[in-house]
């Protein structure tokens, strides 16, 4: 539920009244600029409507049928930067950055090289699997905790924050030192993992399922926000639908539509949405074109000899050129969305 409040209502009252809320064992979340509105979090079906439109300072109120509140933009208008890392790596809000690096971490040689590379072009984070989620039981699946180590050396030579997927909740005391914790296409809705990585109040960034809706993606979010962290990235990498030319179908649509529905920065993963490495640029091409906060790139020092995913992978220069073509684009839209 929103309670808009008359512009000319004073602070003293507004604390009155989220004190009274507050009692009656509401969230309570303020926003808006020239006038207050009042986001009610908590069960408003007991609620009067008529007893608080009674209320002296209250303009309107209206029942918010979204089930999610900390994620929606209703109640919270401004967008939300997410910072990363020590660096303090800002995205959302106007932010843009480039997260890249391997699908899986694969060696100490192989990670350096590419997270040098990556950044030399513009990368901002790093990416690097250590626990993969593969449909194969017999597929690599990753190193694991010496995965991790191998991801905070890279971070070490290069100053790049780093972002790597948990699959399991027990795994979180080795996840300690990475920046922005991804939660996979395959468990955005493991909600018991969802509640414990938002324990660790640190940045997430979360993909959408293969098969979920926007609402789902972002029940998913809330679940994360509800459990205390309030910085989450959503990542869109392609959907399941009847169109099989493409590993999965990019959901370009995603952007703007999210954009109207939350205030949480948007990302987009051209590699898994499309499977292939010459269509990742088009790919990243539209999606800075649209407007997107953020490209996640798989990019290896040796594609054809990569552990996982090494089809959608780019080399170095061919990531150089992306990026490159991306900066020219964003400053061609700049000002359009
Ligand atoms: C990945 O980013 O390496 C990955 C496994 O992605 P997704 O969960 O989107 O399939
Ligand atoms: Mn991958």
């Amino acid at each position: 539920m929103i309670v808009i409040l008359k512009p000319q209502t004073t602070e003293a009252q507004i604390n009155q009244l989220v004190a009274w809320m507050k009692n009656m064992n509401f969230e309570v979340n303020l926003s808006g600029k020239l006038q207050t509105i009042v986001g009610l979090i908590g069960d408003t079906t007991r609620l009067d409507i008529g007893t608080i439109k009674a209320i002296d300072c209250v303009e309107d109120v209206r029942r918010i049928q979204d089930p999610y509140k900390k994620a929606n933009r209703k109640f919270h208008t401004e967008d939300t930067v997410v910072e990363i890392g020590a660096a303090r790596v800002k995205i959302g809000g106007g932010n843009f950055q480039l997260i890249a690096g391997p699908c899986s971490v694969e060696s100490e040689e192989q990670i350096i090289t590419v997270a040098k590379a990556v950044k030399a072009s513009g990368a901002t984070i790093l990416r690097g699997g250590a626990f993969k989620p593969r449909t194969s039981p017999y597929a690599f699946q990753g190193l694991h905790g010496e995965g991790l180590r191998l991801l905070e050396l890279a971070k070490k030579e290069t100053g790049l924050p780093i972002v790597t997927e948990i699959m399991d909740a027990a795994h979180i005391p080795l996840f300690a030192n990475v920046d922005l914790i991804q939660i996979g296409a395959r468990n955005m809705q493991n909600f018991e993992l969802l509640k414990e990585v938002g324990e660790m109040r640190k940045p997430v960034l979360i993909k959408r399922g293969l098969a979920n809706t926007l609402q789902e993606l972002l029940m998913s979010a809330e679940y994360i926000m509800a459990s205390g962290s309030p910085d989450v990235i959503l990542c869109e990498r392609g959907i399941r639908t009847f169109e099989s030319a493409t590993r999965n179908t990019l959901d370009i649509s995603a952007v703007p539509v999210l954009r109207e529905l939350t205030h949480l920065p948007v990302v987009i993963d051209p590699s898994h949405s499309c499977g292939v490495a010459r269509w990742v640029k088009p790919l990243s091409l539209a999606a800075a074109a649209i407007g997107v906060d953020g490209l996640i790139i798989e990019v290896h020092n040796n594609p054809k000899c990569a552990l996982c995913d090494g089809a959608q992978s780019l080399t170095p220069p061919a990531f150089d050129d992306v990026a490159n073509c991306v900066r020219q684009i964003r400053a061609c839209a700049a000002g359009m969305w």
